[in-house]
């Protein structure tokens, strides 16, 4: 995992702060460009086990598959694995605590964050706003 602590890179998919407020809503420019959270428990993927795939909110690109979710019970939609090359990662030392923030690495937006505490053999848990992603079917 390559963790970098300042953002300074250009993006593929790269537009002003103006340009993605209008686009997003203000909702959704909240979560995915200034690193907020949804209250836990309320997002519309947490307890959502369709078949598909989960893209990102902000420019579309495929993160996460369907058969990587699962259930943690920490209130927001939790992955063990993501689609390689898709995410970026972060240190986050906001909130007085250390933490490894993920951003997708097409936009730049902020998604959630990477624990090392997951359950299932790749020992990861992916940590996401459904705010911060949309979901294709199959
Ligand atoms: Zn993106």
């Amino acid at each position: 995992m390559n963790i970098f602590d300042k953002n300074s890179k250009k993006y593929p998919v790269n537009k002003t702060e103006e340009e993605w407020r209008a686009e997003l809503g203000e909702e959704r420019y909240t979560i995915l460009r200034k690193a907020g959270t949804e209250y836990p428990h309320t997002g519309k993927y947490n307890l959502h086990f369709e078949k598909g795939r989960y893209v990102c909110g902000a420019c579309k690109v495929p993160l996460f598959d369907s058969e990587a979710k699962f259930e943690s019970n920490c209130g927001w939609p939790s992955f063990d694995k993501a689609i390689e090359g898709t995410i970026e990662y972060r240190r986050d030392t906001s909130h007085g605590m250390i933490r490894t923030e993920t951003l997708c690495a097409n936009c730049g937006s902020h998604l959630g964050h990477i624990f090392e505490d997951g359950p299932t053999e790749t020992g990861v848990r992916y940590c996401i706003n459904s705010l911060s992603m949309d979901f294709e079917n199959e």
